[in-house]
C-alpha cells in the first residue's frame, strides 16, 4: 500500500571546459510504500513505477517477496470468497 510520497534533492556538480564548477540540481520523486505480503516499509523512485499502480487499489509487494506468489495466494483468497454460498453465515474476517 502507498503510504506517502517524498522528495530527494540530489546535487550534482560538472566541471566545465574553462574548469569552473557548476552545480545542478535533481529532484527525485520517491514514493514510500507498504509491503502487502510482508508489511516491510520499502520505497521506489516513481520514476521506475507505472503511474496507474500509485493507488492503493493495488497491492505493492517489496523485493523480498514474491510478487507472483502473493498474487496467487490473493487469487485463492478470492476465491474462497466467490465459492461461500450466499446463505453462509461466516463473514469474511472468518475465512
Ligand atoms: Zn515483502
Amino acid at each position: 500500500m502507498v503510504i506517502s510520497t517524498e522528495y530527494i534533492t540530489t546535487l550534482y556538480a560538472r566541471t566545465s571546459k574553462l574548469g569552473v564548477e557548476h552545480t545542478y540540481v535533481r529532484k527525485k520523486t520517491i514514493i514510500i510504500l507498504r509491503c502487502d505480503s510482508c508489511s516491510t516499509i520499502f520505497n521506489r523512485e516513481k520514476g521506475s513505477m507505472d503511474p496507474a499502480r500509485l493507488s492503493n487499489q493495488f497491492y505493492h509487494v517489496c523485493s523480498n517477496c514474491d510478487a507472483k506468489k502473493f498474487a496467487q495466494s490473493k487469487g485463492v483468497e478470492r476465491r474462497k470468497i466467490w465459492e461461500m454460498p450466499v446463505s453462509s453465515l461466516k463473514t469474511l474476517g472468518q475465512l
